[in-house]
């Protein structure tokens, strides 16, 4: 289903203004991922589109060229997943899967055959006649799901699903929910304040600011060409290279960079990843801190520019904090972005 919002806006009765107009379209079986930090705006948009809260005037909602503005979120046809799962403690996951088919009047028969087809597809045949009190994190965020597209709603709904789960299930389940999400082929719609799970999840991510869409695109649009500083340091942490730019220099307390073009009224940033240890490089740093992760080092580096950065090195021995070295940057790899007020 196609998922048509114009000038969605949202003030609340004491003038907090959640959501400035917003327009967004999303295609048949699309999965977007609002993103953002605490209190930009994502769970009132969400709650907007379920019907769960009125927009202000001028507001339209249409679910495939039907208006739904003024439905309740009961006509809606809509699927719900939230944080909390909301299951029933004490009846099967059965049980639970197929209490919003009964509430719909369907048959016996086709209710069973609804239900054992999502108790497939979420692979929970082994738990499919336990309580949900036997079931682990993971399982029962596996069932609130199953439960939401039982129904075949027009469209899914995810408010951070699985921010209440430990960070290695997290992981898993966020790989699960991906390939899951697109075999059920629903347009569904993600709220996550965790970049890695949009980016993971999604196929087109919006990013979020103070009520703002700020950019939308797929993941790897927004990470190659973030339209603001904010972007970039929300979708691959990139980091403000502080110093004087004159023309294509940028002029640091470790060294001068060549701009790939010029940035004056521009801040540069660069990401971990760009930064490389280079005993011909143009940056002198010192180093802070330093991290061993598995596959890489983690360095934190002063000197370079005002704060401290933080550099990727792979290999199999790193610096030492206190060691002096420097540093070279691709001047591709330097992202040239408007300057812009910071919140
Ligand atoms: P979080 O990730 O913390 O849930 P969010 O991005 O989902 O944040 P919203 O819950 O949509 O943010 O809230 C957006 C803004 O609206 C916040 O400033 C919040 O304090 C405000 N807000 C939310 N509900 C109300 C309300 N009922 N009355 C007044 N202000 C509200």
């Amino acid at each position: 289903m196609t998922l048509t919002l114009s000038n969605i806006a949202k003030t609340f009765p004491d003038g907090t203004r959640a959501l400035l107009p917003t327009d967004l379209e999303i295609g048949q079986g699309e999965i977007v991922s609002l993103l953002g930090p605490s209190g930009c705006g994502k769970s009132t948009l969400l709650r907007i589109i379920a019907g769960l809260e009125t927009p202000d005037a001028g507001a339209s909602v249409m679910f495939e060229g039907e208006d739904v503005t003024r439905q309740s979120v009961e006509t809606r046809r809509i699927g719900m997943v939230f944080q909390s799962y909301a299951l029933f403690p004490n009846m099967s996951v059965r049980g639970n899967i197929g209490y919003g088919l009964k509430m719909q009047k369907l048959g016996r028969a086709e209710i069973d055959a609804r239900v054992n087809e999502v108790i497939a597809l979420c692979r929970l045949d082994a738990q499919a006649d336990r309580a949900i009190t036997a079931l682990s994190g993971g399982q029962r965020q596996r069932v609130a799901l199953a439960r939401a597209v039982a129904p075949r709603p027009r469209v899914l709904l995810l408010d951070e699903p699985l921010s209440a789960l430990d960070a290695a299930l997290r992981a898993e389940l966020r790989d699960e929910l991906a390939l899951l999400l697109r075999e059920f082929g629903i347009t569904a719609i993600f709220v996550t304040h965790d970049q890695t799970e949009a980016m993971a999840i999604a196929d087109r991510v919006a990013v979020m600011r103070q009520g703002e869409v700020a950019q939308i695109g797929t993941p790897e649009a927004l990470y190659r060409n973030p339209a603001t500083g904010f972007i970039a340091r929300f979708i691959g942490d990139a980091m403000p290279l502080e110093g004087r730019i004159e023309a294509d220099r940028l002029y640091m307390p470790g060294g001068v960079l060549d701009l790939p073009k010029s940035a004056e009224g521009h801040e540069v940033l660069v990401r971990p990843e760009d930064i490389r240890l280079d005993p011909d490089g143009p940056v002198a740093a010192r180093v802070e801190a330093v991290t061993f992760l598995g596959t890489h080092y983690r360095l934190a580096l002063a000197g370079a520019t005002q704060g401290v950065i933080f550099a990727l090195h792979t290999g199999l021995s790193a610096p030492r904090p206190g060691d002096d070295l420097r540093l070279s940057i691709a001047s591709e790899a330097l992202l040239i972005l408007p300057r812009e007020r910071t919140a």
